[in-house]
């Protein structure tokens, strides 16, 4: 016997998010139908609301509401150092260090010989326009991946033009791994223990 149509297509609608196979969306749909309306609203207007209130900031292309995210906007961090990320949730990796004090740059994926992606195609140039005579030294942390550790390259060697120190974060993150999947005194560690380019 088949689900009724709507059961169904909640189903299919939680299919699509990471880790989640059918019996697991069922399970999700059952809960959602014990749940009181109230409760079911805020979920969907949660779901709605993200898609329509976040963009990325207009300086570093890290996730916020408004134009310019909090960490652009806190002018007691410090404006010489810009630390490369890949992603949004590598900026929270960090930012969990409580830390590392500098800003940062989300680039939003890699160089991918495999995809066709080039260094043109990630948030670079916007980068090139935010390095000025109060920048000092730029971090790049970009996972250590293939992908990763190729965009590095490709980085230091635009960046080489300007008369910055560029660093990379130290290999004591083990290869192929994420950010922010790593525990946070290797990231830490790794931090601390960056190299000169
Ligand atoms: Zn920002």
């Amino acid at each position: 016997m088949e689900y009724p149509y709507s059961f169904e297509e909640l189903v299919e609608c939680f299919k699509l998010l990471p880790g989640i196979g059918k019996k697991g969306a069922e399970r999700m749909v059952y809960h959602v139908l014990s749940m009181d309306e109230d409760q079911v609203k805020r979920l969907s207007d949660a779901l709605i609301n993200l898609k329509k209130n976040m963009k990325y900031c207009q300086k570093c292309g890290h996730i916020c509401e408004d134009e310019l995210c909090d960490i652009c906007k806190d002018t007691s961090r410090d404006q010489s150092t810009i630390c490369i990320v890949e992603s949004p949730r590598d900026v929270f990796a960090m930012e969990k260090l409580k830390e590392y004090n500098g800003l940062y740059h989300v680039i939003h994926g890699t160089v991918s010989i495999m995809d066709g992606k080039t260094i043109e195609d990630l948030n670079v140039m916007s980068l090139f326009d935010r390095i000025d005579e109060n920048v000092k030294e730029v971090i790049i942390a970009t996972n250590p991946t293939r992908e990763g550790e190729t965009t590095s390259l490709f980085l230091a060697r635009l960046l080489s033009q300007y008369d910055i120190s560029i660093s990379r974060i130290a290999n004591g993150l083990p290869m192929g791994s994420n950010l922010e999947y790593a525990d946070e005194l290797t990231l830490l560690k790794s931090l601390e223990g960056r190299k000169k380019l």
